[in-house]
């Protein structure tokens, strides 16, 4: 039974090296397999069957190239070359009757391969297998009856057993695992794809909504601003109003931007002490809409390295989240201490607290408790722009007490600071 070990020995090689080839693949970026990689592939696998095939005279080697063959021809759309690529590397062997053989099989073949090659694509999975198997298990025959025909092979029953078996048995397994792995690539493609919609989907409602809200507020204020009776104080509040509401539009915007790309753009030395004002005078407005009263302990130096707008934007976040946990009004305390090594700031609220579980949620997109009112972005968006500055962030809270946020950013030396 030597040619039937031999063949099966080949098989062997040829599995090892397809899986070698499906690793290369997984690792893919665009998982796709250009025809130059393909023919690659096809003449490795032809180069080792040819290597390891079994010679029991000069002119005649047995082994498994039909089996790279028939893979590109019928699944890579290859078959021409990788035919061409048989009788060249027979006839580096030597000129002879083996090579006329080849020729005799192989050139009609190609041609076979180049015409099947779109219909076969046009049959459906399980379809491809058995067309695959059959038509390596008629050119297997042909094979053997033409090496009769030659010369005959050392032990006829070997020679028929092998080829009849083990060429078929291997296609089968391939061109099975083949369609296997191209299931699941499309169906890991139509998950992404339907993910990304739903993300789509969910981000135009939200922005719909959240921008529309304040635009529609200001739309009212400049619809009663239009009339001419207003006294002078009226129109300021009117107008400092739809300054307001246009501005959490904007944030709106702002934190969908973030969330789509979160890196800092310029870095620069923030004061932490300025900064919180600046973000306390923004927030001041609303604060008082809720009589939420802000109390803060400012240590004198401290200043951090990162992006202005980002930092505005993530403290902005935080304490909006803080001031809406007060519906009924209380205190937002924001807190900074300072060393060597970090800069602390704390930001605690007496509001409505959460549950471990939905502190365990804290900063999942589109996680909001507000319903309608809610984007469930806020805290996503802290998180990414703390973690693009290297800083950590600490919750605790306790249901119906508050809420506290830890926030620690490594300290840099700022020369601008006043002197402790
Ligand atoms: P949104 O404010 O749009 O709901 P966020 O991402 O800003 O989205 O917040 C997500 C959720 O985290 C909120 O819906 C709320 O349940 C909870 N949360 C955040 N900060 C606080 C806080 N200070 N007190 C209580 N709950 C909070
Ligand atoms: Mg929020």
């Amino acid at each position: 039974m030597e040619i039937t070990k031999h063949l099966l020995f080949n098989l062997a090689l040829i599995m090892i090296l397809l899986f070698i080839g499906l690793i290369w693949f997984e690792r893919k970026r665009n998982l796709t397999i250009s025809k130059w990689e393909a023919l690659l592939g096809c003449i490795v696998l032809l180069f080792v069957c040819i290597t390891f095939s079994f010679k029991p005279s000069p002119s005649f080697h047995f082994d498994l190239r039909l089996i790279p063959v028939i893979i590109g021809g019928l699944y890579l759309g290859i078959g021409p070359f990788v035919s061409i690529a048989v009788i060249i590397s027979r006839a580096i062997y030597g000129i002879d009757l083996g090579l006329f053989a080849t020729t005799l099989l192989y050139l009609p073949l190609a041609f076979i391969l180049w015409r099947l090659y779109p219909w076969f694509w046009k049959q459906n999975s399980n379809k491809r297998v058995y067309i695959a198997v059959l038509l390596t298990f008629l050119l297997s025959v042909i094979t053997v009856a033409a090496m009769q025909v030659f010369t005959p092979p050392v032990s006829l029953f070997d020679a028929w057993f092998a080829y009849s078996l083990v060429p078929a048995l291997g296609i089968a397994i391939l061109s099975y695992l083949f369609e296997f792995v191209r299931k699941n690539l499309l169906l890991r493609q139509t998950a992404l794809k339907s993910e990304k919609l739903q993300a789509v989907e969910q981000m135009g409602a939200a922005i719909s909504h959240e921008i529309r809200n304040p635009l529609t507020a200001a739309m009212g204020f400049v619809q009663l601003l239009m009339s001419n009776t207003l006294p002078r104080h009226k129109q300021k509040e009117y107008l400092l109003i739809i300054k307001e509401e246009l501005a959490s539009a904007e944030r709106v915007i702002q934190d969908y931007l973030t969330f789509s790309k979160p890196a800092l753009e310029t870095v620069e030395t923030l004061q932490i002490k300025r900064e919180l004002q600046q973000v306390i005078s923004i927030l001041r407005p609303t604060a008082n809409q809720h009589s939420v009263e802000v109390i803060t302990y400012f240590s004198l130096i401290g200043s951090i390295e990162g992006d202005r707008q980002k930092f505005h934007q993530c403290f902005i976040n935080v304490m909006k989240n803080a001031i809406e946990a007060m519906p009924g009004g209380g205190r937002l305390f924001v807190e900074t201490t300072y060393d060597r090594s970090d800069v602390t700031i704390v930001i605690r609220d007496t509001g409505v607290g959460m549950t471990k579980e939905q502190i365990e949620r804290l900063g999942e997109p589109y996680y909001s408790t507000k319903g309608a009112k809610g984007t469930g972005l806020g805290m996503m968006v802290v998180y990414s722009i703390v973690k693009a500055m290297n800083g950590t962030i600490r919750v605790k809270s306790t249901v119906g007490e508050g809420t506290e946020f830890t926030f620690q950013f490594p300290s840099v030396l700022s020369i601008n600071e006043p002197h402790a």
